[in-house]
């Protein structure tokens, strides 16, 4: 198995290892300390699109290109059946790319760590989004899609593609770079997954939280609207 997950980082050899993970009697997962998730039954298959190839008119930085690391232990597979939209809620990092970001993210996801309100959350299996969009308009790649996300807050993440934006938009506004690469990876997510426009949710409508912050809000009709009509 240390081959295979080592291997794991490849987007061409992650259909037949995530089979090969799901189907492991003994994981990580058992031993690490925390309560083991319950296995779903396996949805992988051969029929999925490969989690970076979304669209032609997009360039998404994929998981190999910022040199992630393999989940640390079984995930959940699930079927996309909703967007949900979400805000980093911490500040704006100019300085840095997107495969800075996505390292960071990646360590801080897979560490335990004691949120804002003291609780403590284990370690991740990997980082909780699966498509992250930064400040500039850069799009990556984060967990594979056909596995379920990750939250703080309680809501059942099965089912939703968790799609990030980096900013805090109760206090600044999203750029025009970020909300035209978010327009256009949600069609072309909707479209993969056949979603109608009334499936890209907010955080904030499933669970209690500011997120994707008040400024994002003023502009989601607007933009869900925007959607629904490139969907036609
Ligand atoms: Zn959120």
């Amino acid at each position: 198995m240390s081959n295979a997950r080592s291997r794991r980082s490849g987007i061409t050899t992650i259909g037949v290892l995530a089979v090969a993970l799901t189907g492991s009697a003994v994981g990580l997962a058992d031993t690490a300390d925390r309560a083991p998730k319950p296995r779903a039954k396996p949805q992988i298959n051969e029929q999925m699109p490969p989690p970076a190839i979304v669209s032609k008119l997009l360039t998404i930085v994929p998981r190999r290109d910022w040199r992630a690391k393999p989940p640390l232990f079984d995930m959940q597979g699930h079927v996309p059946l909703s967007i949900m939209l979400h805000h980093t809620a911490g500040p704006v990092n100019t300085k840095r790319d997107i495969v800075f970001k996505m390292r960071s993210l990646q360590a801080y996801s897979q560490k335990p760590a004691t949120l804002g309100n003291g609780r403590k959350r284990a370690a991740w299996a990997d980082v909780p989004y699966h498509y992250y969009i930064s400040a500039d308009g850069a799009v990556a790649e984060g967990r594979d899609v056909r596995y379920s996300g990750d939250t703080n807050t309680d809501y059942d993440t099965t089912g939703h593609i968790q799609v990030v934006l980096e900013g805090n938009f109760e206090e600044i506004k999203p750029t025009g770079d970020q909300l035209a690469a978010l327009e256009t990876l949600v069609v072309e997510l909707a479209k993969e997954w056949k979603l109608p426009a009334t499936q890209i949710r907010t955080h904030k409508q499933v669970a209690a939280t500011l997120c994707p912050g008040r400024n994002f809000m003023d502009i989601y009709p607007a933009l869900q609207q925007r959607i629904a009509e490139r969907l036609k």
